[in-house]
């Protein structure tokens, strides 16, 4: 595989030669020359071809966790598929995968939320996977036919202990009643995360139940939305929140925490899981598609198929605080065991890419940004 650095170089080159052949030589010199450059071309061809037969997979990244290391390791000891990886941000790699077109080196997108993976998708950039095992591994609401969740995460509501009580704040709808008047703290109405929720909302309730939803939580809102999910858990905990919503492997992370104040400062914060009389609590994920223009299909379909294995699955639980998607997978993972078994919502999670565009002019009509 060439770099876009080392191809441009490579031709550089070849046209240099091609330059100086036209103005400095000679008509003989340039026929010896003409065969120099054949002799090249079937070099680089024969240099491609060996490349072709080392097996790669070209990935595309935009998870950034330590465990994935191991992960990408792993699966190259396993099948001898050398993994070329571009990491970015996921925005940035979308970009760039469209930029690229059909001459993208990429053989899988990685990303987290379902929000992005389907905007990926409706860009077109995935083929569609027929693969038994990746369809008996993962349950049929966490894939669709071109991308595959590999973990989850659930939004819940968490609560200061001394503000707020916990039968106050147990679904989503709750954070819109009255009786929550500046408490409520939130990140921005656009980031995916909250993008994804209010998506899942629309596909339950509706539109119009959903909107004047939205003007409720923004009518209780103690400030304007910003920062992190991190921020909203520091922000309950100190008591400038009453209550806000955040992914559990935020959580986890401080539960898990070395140090001593991360502990104590969970100890004021309260976690719900939001919806368990009825539908069950809104989860995300983080998945993979194999792009269409992919080079390597074969190494990209294994890779996948890896992903979903019971160790790639223990690495994601263990690792990044997530649950496995492969049901028959056990973690090991105090914290996510602190924490306890839920109902999670079983909306098939393709279904959320259909009401994002809505969700996000709801929520600016609703002055949610
Ligand atoms: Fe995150």
């Amino acid at each position: 595989w060439q770099s876009p650095a080392q191809l441009a170089g490579l031709l550089q080159f070849r046209s240099a030669v091609a330059w100086g052949g036209g103005l400095l030589l000679s008509t003989n010199r340039r026929i010896a020359m003409k065969k120099t450059l054949t002799v090249l071309s079937l070099a680089l061809l024969a240099v491609t071809a060996a490349q072709a037969q080392e097996k790669v997979l070209n990935l595309y990244s935009a998870r950034h966790y330590q465990t994935d290391e191991r992960l990408y390791e792993n699966f190259t000891k396993q099948t001898g598929i050398k993994i070329n990886r571009i990491e970015g941000k996921e925005d940035e790699l979308m970009e760039r995968l469209r930029n690229e077109g059909a001459n993208s080196p990429a053989d899988v997108f990685i990303t987290v939320d379902a929000t992005r993976l389907a905007v990926a998708d409706s860009y077109g950039l995935f083929a569609p996977v027929k693969s038994k095992l990746l369809e008996s591994r993962i349950p049929a609401h966490l894939h669709t036919d071109t991308w595959f969740a590999f973990s989850t995460r659930a939004r819940v509501i968490i609560y200061n202990r001394s503000a707020v009580k916990a039968e106050d704040v147990q679904t989503y709808a709750s954070l819109a009643d009255p009786k929550l008047k500046g408490k409520v703290c939130s990140r921005s109405g656009a980031h995916p995360y909250n993008l994804s929720l209010v998506a899942s909302l629309i596909a339950h309730d509706g539109e119009a139940k959903t909107e004047e939803w939205a003007k409720g939580v923004v009518a209780n809102f103690a400030r304007a939305p910003k920062g992190g999910d991190t921020d909203q858990i520091k922000s309950v905990a100190a008591g400038e929140c009453g209550v806000a919503v955040s992914n559990t492997y935020y959580l986890a992370r401080l539960i898990r925490s070395d140090k001593v104040e991360d502990r104590r400062m969970m100890e004021r914060v309260g976690i719900v899981w939001p919806n368990q009389a009825n539908r069950g609590t809104h989860i995300n994920i983080s998945g993979a598609g194999m792009v269409k223009t992919a080079k390597n299909p074969e190494a990209a379909v294994k890779f996948l198929e890896y992903l979903a294995s019971d160790e790639a699955q223990r690495y994601f639980a263990d690792g990044n605080n997530e649950w496995p998607v492969v049901p028959s997978v056990a973690t090991n993972n105090p914290a996510l065991e602190a924490m306890g078994k839920f109902k999670a919502d079983e909306l098939p999670i393709g279904n959320l890419a259909r009401n994002v565009a809505v969700a996000q002019k709801l929520l600016d009509r609703a002055g949610y940004r």
